[in-house]
């Protein structure tokens, strides 16, 4: 049978029997299998023997995923169903129908690939031409891109080309964050509340990860990364995951006019997160390098995407190395292993030229001086009153335990426990914060 047969029988089939149901996706890629008129489609086709045939538009819309296809066939052909392509006279009981799943899966792959370069290739020149690409970060909005006449550009259909530029009333809110969190030690979930009580870009979605995403943006010192990640799908999951791309792929641009911190209010946001997130894994249990270092620098380097960079080989020429790079997981892109004698020889130059230099260690005396001269100015509090309470509430308790063991004092015989247990906490937290303030009083003084 020639294909222009197939064609008809499907032409055919459509014209006779009238169809009783129809899903539709609209405007959705073909390679989301969880589109709705699509899955709708399915678990119709799961649920209710009654459905004898499913006509498709054309086969090879009903996914451009290929795995997807092969999972509706085996779908169908299980339930005793058909699929028949409507316009591409698809028939899969037909004698090729199994060839033709096949054959057209092909296409549709290089079919799909070649418009995944397409797209790639038109986003990277329009990053190298500085052209929008997406929503814009929060602190910049679009402005018509001008030529060297101060004329708005258009692009070759027409439409105004766009690019970035500061808006001055979001950036103060980028601003505000980066001030909060590298100067005054907010948390990213505190600034996140602020930002939604200020209802920042209209939006209460605020969370802990998008500031800290946020922060991280390098555009705030005037480069732009594009390409830096890519999304692409489990097969066995079907969860969309995010992939860190190799270095050498990054479209990497200075914008100064774009920049609205400076190099120093980056450095201190930086690290900041850095230490935060040092913290983090401290917080957690200590790694077997960290309780039982076999080599000078076990449990102490990590690679830059958190795994610790631990001994991949050992012996006379150990190597080190990241097990996630190594087995290709967790967007690790490391790849490589260092000797060990090489790992350790430029740590300990590092440390012995700056952190032993002189200058070095009169820096560290210096500011732990000035640390201790600041606490010594500190105003004095005045523990007077905090005694006297004490004192009150020492003889407060006294009396209630009297009135409690039923000798004397008759007033105070309906005493309840439950008193008697808040003015005891009373005491001993009263004396607590006394003591502690008066060892910090003595510090004060022996400085
Ligand atoms: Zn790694």
């Amino acid at each position: 049978m020639t294909a222009q047969q197939h064609h008809d029988q499907g032409r055919a089939a459509w014209r006779l029997d009238p169809w009783d149901l129809i899903y539709a996706d609209a405007s959705i890629t073909g390679l989301d299998p969880a589109r709705q008129g699509y899955s709708s489609l399915k678990a119709l086709l799961k649920s209710q023997s009654a459905v004898s045939r499913v006509f498709i538009d054309e086969f090879s819309r009903a996914g451009r995923d290929v795995l997807e296809w092969f999972r509706l066939a085996a779908l169908a052909k299980r339930l005793g169903m058909n699929v028949l392509g409507a316009s591409d006279g698809f028939d899969l009981s037909s004698p090729t129908g199994e060839m033709m799943l096949h054959v057209l899966g092909m296409f549709s792959k290089f079919f799909v690939t070649q418009l995944r370069e397409k797209v790639h290739r038109g986003m990277t020149g329009a990053a190298r031409r500085q052209t929008c690409l997406g929503r814009p970060p929060l602190g910049y909005g679009l402005v018509p891109k001008r030529d060297a006449q101060g004329r708005p550009m258009t692009g070759h259909d027409g439409r105004t080309i766009n690019e970035l530029a500061i808006d001055s009333a979001t950036m103060s809110h980028v601003m505000l964050a980066a001030e909060r969190f590298a100067d005054q030690g907010w948390s990213y979930g505190r600034i996140a509340k602020e930002f939604i009580r200020l209802k920042v870009d209209g939006s209460d979605g605020w969370r802990p990860r998008s500031i800290e995403r946020l922060l991280a943006n390098p555009l705030y010192i005037g480069v732009a990364i594009y390409n830096r990640t890519r999304n692409v799908r489990d097969p066995e999951t079907n969860k969309r995951i995010t992939m860190l791309n190799p270095r050498h792929q990054w479209e990497i641009q200075r914008i100064p006019r774009l920049r609205a911190w400076s190099d120093d209010q980056w450095k201190r946001v930086r690290r900041r997160a850095y230490r935060l997130r040092r913290g983090k894994r401290q917080a957690t249990r200590l790694s077997r390098g960290q309780k039982f270092p076999t080599t000078l620098l076990s449990g102490n380097l990590w690679c830059s995407c958190g795994q610790e960079l631990k001994l991949v080989r050992s012996g006379r020429n150990g190597a080190m190395g990241c097990f996630h790079g190594l087995y290709g997981v967790n967007g690790c892109t490391m790849k490589t292993v260092k000797a060990r004698s090489i790992v350790e020889e430029a740590v300990l130059a590092h440390v012995r030229q700056f952190l032993l230099s002189e200058a070095a260690v009169d820096r560290l005396v210096e500011s732990a001086n000035r640390a201790l001269a600041e606490e010594a100015k500190r105003p004095r509090e005045d523990l007077r009153p905090k005694a006297a309470e004490v004192d009150r509430l020492m003889k407060r308790r006294s009396r209630l335990v009297t009135a409690l063991a039923g000798e004397e004092q008759d007033d105070m015989a309906e005493i309840e426990p439950s008193a008697l247990n808040a003015t005891c906490l009373n005491v001993s937290e009263t004396k607590w914060r006394c003591s502690s303030t008066a060892q910090h009083g003595n510090r004060d003084a022996t400085t």
